[in-house]
């Protein structure tokens, strides 16, 4: 069957990392008998340089009629790059805030997976880390805090500013139901986070949630409070499978999460609609300061397309096997200079991007 891909290659080491990513998707479709078509769209910086603005209507267009897109990441260095004398619209990010609201990107998935063989990158003491830990955090990204009524004005003679959390049980029932839907592809637990005991749209999420459960008899489902999920992930982060919440809860639980993982250029990202489309994309940046020197780690963007197979596709053998190549270069030792430990230890490979690429393509199982 054949699959229609956007590829974002983005800013910095975003064509880098994202070269390595096909490369992966090739060699699937070739082990599998797929066909992927990939379409080239420009946004963020490389959209200013071609077309003066981070997103055209034709980029959209092209999103849009593709089955998924794959990015790299997009932005440069703030105080060198000719981009941020721009005003703030015009710059690379107005890009990608752009995207994702004309695709109606509402769900963000951010897994936290801690591999064994990088267990020292982890901040957690060994015991509580014994077992390793893998998690989803899914995370509402169009409404709630960010998105309410705001504003700064004058209340009884001092300057007042206020923030609104909105949300409507449609809002939450659809992210819900892709949180289950995750969670049957998964270890089949949810676990929704809100902050009942206080917040009004926390109490409604809750209700919403519960009468989605009810249609997932076989995923166990489980509220807890945020302060007690902020600890919780640090004091037993195995315990979770899905974390599904709002959308700042999100934003603070998933760095939180992906702090425990050590490194940044291992994790991926996924940004869904109602449909099966998806956009995936690394969690880090353009590292303008590794930018065309060939080390970034492809780990992340790698993973994302694994993301695209599993969650877009729904190629589940697809995703697990490149998700087992990744596990086996680094099982024998392979690590690109940001995953490197801080100590010599013998069978351990430095290798660049294309090198990582390569180790990971030859152990597609
Ligand atoms: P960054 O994530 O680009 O870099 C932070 C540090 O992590 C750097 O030292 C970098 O070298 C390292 N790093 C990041 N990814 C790596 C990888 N794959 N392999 C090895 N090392 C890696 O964050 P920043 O420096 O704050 O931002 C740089 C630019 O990226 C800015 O323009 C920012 O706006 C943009 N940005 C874009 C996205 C996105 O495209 N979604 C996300 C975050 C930041």
């Amino acid at each position: 069957m054949q699959h229609k891909i956007g590829v974002i290659r983005g800013d910095g080491i975003g064509p880098e990392i994202v070269a390595e990513a096909i490369k992966v998707l090739d060699a699937v479709a070739a082990k599998y008998s797929h066909s992927f078509e990939y379409t080239e769209i420009l946004m963020g910086g490389a959209s200013i340089d071609a077309c003066g603005v981070p997103l055209t209507d034709e980029a959209i267009a092209a999103a849009k009629a593709s089955d998924a897109v794959l990015m790299g990441s997009i932005g440069g260095d703030a105080k060198t790059s000719p981009w941020y004398k721009l005003p703030p619209e015009k710059r690379p990010e107005a890009g990608l805030l752009g995207i994702r609201k004309a695709l109606g990107l509402f769900a963000n998935l951010r897994p936290a997976y801690l591999y064994n063989e990088l267990k020292e990158a982890c901040p957690l003491r060994e015991d509580i880390v014994a077992n390793g830990f893998d998690m989803m955090i899914m995370r509402e990204l169009t409404g709630g805090l960010y998105f309410g009524e705001r504003g700064t004005e004058e209340r009884d003679g001092l300057v007042t500013a206020y923030d609104t959390l909105v949300y409507n049980e449609n809002e939450i029932r659809r992210i819900a139901i892709r949180a289950f839907d995750i969670a049957m592809k998964r270890h089949k637990k949810v676990c929704s986070v809100d902050k009942a005991n206080v917040l009004d749209s926390s109490r409604l999420w809750r209700k919403v949630v519960d009468e989605v459960s009810a249609d997932y008899p076989e995923v166990e489902c489980s509220h807890m409070l945020v302060d007690n999920a902020a600890m919780q992930l640090v004091k037993d982060p195995a315990q979770f499978d899905v974390i599904l919440t709002e959308n700042m809860f999100g934003d603070i639980l998933s760095d939180e999460a992906s702090m425990l993982t050590g490194s940044l250029g291992m994790l991926s990202s996924a940004s869904l609609n109602e449909t099966k489309f998806g956009l995936y994309e690394p969690s880090g940046g353009s590292a303008p300061d590794i930018a065309g020197k060939g080390i970034a780690n492809p780990i992340a963007t790698i993973l994302s397309a694994a993301m695209m197979l599993r969650y877009s596709f729904d190629m589940d053998d697809e995703a697990l096997a490149v998700e087992g190549a990744v596990k086996k270069a680094l099982k024998d030792g392979y690590r690109t200079g940001d995953i490197m430990p801080a100590e010599d230890i013998s069978g351990i490979i430095q290798t660049d991007t294309k090198g990582m690429g390569d180790c990971i393509v030859e152990r597609l199982a």
